[in-house]
């Protein structure tokens, strides 16, 4: 039955999310009614919901250094030469582009940009952006000068006083949530604010980018030296699984905080509009996550193996339905092999290393959805984002789904760092967590949908040398099934 204990202990993360939404709704709008909470009581309020998002924070910089890095050097170990790199190619473009695609979709739809007076206003007052300072603003983050301050960044030292130039965005994100500045843009003549230049784009006290890039190399580095290197991959592995049982700690908590986190969005709405904007967020990551797996993935495995893609993704029926059941790719990974192994009929030595590799790295799903969501959180705050800000979302939200673990609502957690990325305030972020269960579904799919298609192109690409290898010896890499 639908309420047996074990149902309910198999899914009681999404039941208590579900509940939590539900329950915050209901609480939100009875205090809205009846409370008449005084400003104050209403932060007062909303506390256990902002502990969730200091714990979120909290967990950003652990989870960067140790995922990004084992992530890497295991990938490196583990590569049985050619067809590793195939894979590793195919993982890389099939996630690069869900995360373009994403892009687009959002800038287009617009979802969360207020249909109003506004944009006539703005037509005037279009910040110029200069491109190259843009770009170059985004290499000097790529390469902190000092690893240790890149984790306790302050956006208040990151600003630099210039003759007047263009070279200011006085909308830009960094003006967002400090309150002298925001005094400063407000009030100031225009001429003021352009004394100012930008040299840095983050905010949360982390260069989130500026570690990754860092981390990618280290771990690449640390793969490469063998013996000496396993103290510190081994040093990194358990830090990693420290990271993620404290995420599991976090997900214990997580409902209470959403109770509050949605009653207090609640309580303080005061533009109906925001549910508009929520529904057209969703329709945007689901008309994206659509087209990427019924266009994208579809039409590369059909230039690649010159089959058809759709009888192929029939066979991974099983495999979808499970990741859409229980929104983890990870949890899926064995159904997956059977469907791909025995269904697809697809060489055992591709899929021993695609799959397991491929759920835990490659996620098509989660790039795409980080992408559009964090976009979509500086239209809410009417943010324009230059070129240097959006290559910074696309790589860091193509990392965070690497750095993303296969388990329900990982992504959430590493959307954290996207947002981090370009200063983004995180506090929009209880939208996205309030209709994240359902999304979560559905780019666990995606996910999934993507490693398989992924068995198919490296097969057909590595035709030659599994006619060449030894039939009997299997690819010596470990299957946790
Ligand atoms: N739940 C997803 C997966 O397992 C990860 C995510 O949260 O995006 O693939």
């Amino acid at each position: 039955g639908l309420f047996c204990p074990s149902f309910v202990r198999k899914n009681w993360l999404l039941l208590s999310t579900v509940a939590a939404v539900l329950a915050g709704i209901g609480i939100g709008v009875l205090v809205r009614e009846y409370g008449n909470l005084s400003n104050l009581d209403k932060v007062y309020f909303a506390f256990p919901g902002e502990l969730l998002m200091r714990m979120l924070k909290l967990i950003i910089l652990p989870l960067i250094i140790s995922s990004m890095i084992t992530g890497v050097a295991a990938l490196d170990s583990n590569i049985s030469g050619k067809i590793g790199l195939r894979a590793v190619v195919y993982y890389f473009c099939t996630t690069v582009i869900a995360v373009i695609l994403g892009i687009i979709l959002v800038v287009t739809i617009k979802p969360g940009v207020t249909q109003r007076a506004s944009d006539i206003d703005r037509v005037g007052s279009t910040p110029e952006v200069n491109t190259v300072d843009a770009l170059l603003d985004l290499l000097r983050n790529m390469f902190p000068e000092n690893l240790v301050q890149a984790c306790f960044q302050q956006y208040k030292t990151k600003r630099e006083k210039v003759k007047a130039t263009s070279a200011v965005d006085k909308n830009s994100s960094i003006f967002r949530e400090e309150p002298t500045t925001m005094a400063m843009t407000a009030n100031a003549p225009e001429n003021k604010t352009q004394e100012y230049k930008i040299v840095g784009m983050y905010s949360n006290g982390i260069n989130a980018l500026g570690l990754i890039v860092f981390c990618l190399v280290f771990g690449v580095v640390i793969g490469k030296m063998e013996e000496k290197g396993q103290v510190l991959m081994d040093f990194f592995n358990a830090l990693n699984e420290a990271t993620m049982r404290i995420v599991q700690i976090i997900m214990w908590y997580m409902p209470i905080g959403i109770v509050f986190l949605v009653a207090g969005k609640i309580i303080e709405v005061e533009d109906w509009e925001i549910f508009r904007k929520l529904g057209l967020y969703m329709a945007t990551v689901l008309s994206g996550l659509a087209i990427h797996s019924i266009i994208v993935l579809p039409l590369i495995y059909l230039v690649i193996v010159r089959k058809n893609p759709f009888r192929f993704a029939m066979g991974m029926a099983q495999a979808l339905l499970t990741a859409l059941m229980i929104s983890s790719s990870s949890a899926t990974l064995p159904v997956t092999f059977r469907c791909a192994e025995e269904k697809n009929l697809i060489d055992k030595r591709i899929t021993r290393f695609v799959l397991p590799v491929g759920a835990t790295i490659n996620m098509d799903g989660t790039a795409l959805y980080e992408a559009v969501a964090a976009i979509f959180i500086a239209q809410l705050n009417d943010l324009e984002l230059d070129i240097g800000q959006i290559v910074t979302i696309s790589v860091t939200a193509t990392a965070a789904s690497i750095g993303a673990a296969g388990v329900p609502q990982a992504g959430l957690v590493t959307m954290v760092i996207v947002l981090s990325a370009i200063g983004l305030p995180a506090d929009d972020v209880t939208l996205i967590i309030a209709v994240d269960w359902l999304l979560d579904r559905f780019r666990t799919m995606v996910n999934v949908l993507g490693d398989a298609f992924g068995t198919g192109v490296v097969e057909k690409l590595s035709k030659k040398e599994l006619e060449q290898m030894d039939v009997t010896s299997e690819v010596n890499i470990v299957n946790p099934f």
